[in-house]
């Protein structure tokens, strides 16, 4: 594989990964949460975000 290439595909890589990370933001900022309590976090059963409890 070529240094050229290597690079390029980062960059494709990079580019793929902000788009998903921008989806899965897009989902959970929509999502109806229902949160499942755990230890010291909860989750979300429907698109599995997680806050931390404090207490
Ligand atoms: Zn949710």
């Amino acid at each position: 594989m070529k240094v050229q290439n290597i690079e390029e595909e980062i960059i494709q890589t990079k580019n793929h990964l902000a788009f998903l990370e921008k989806s899965l933001k897009e989902i959970q900022k929509k999502c109806d949460h229902q949160f499942k309590r755990n230890d010291n976090f909860e989750r979300c059963l429907k698109c599995n975000k997680a806050e931390a409890l404090y207490y």
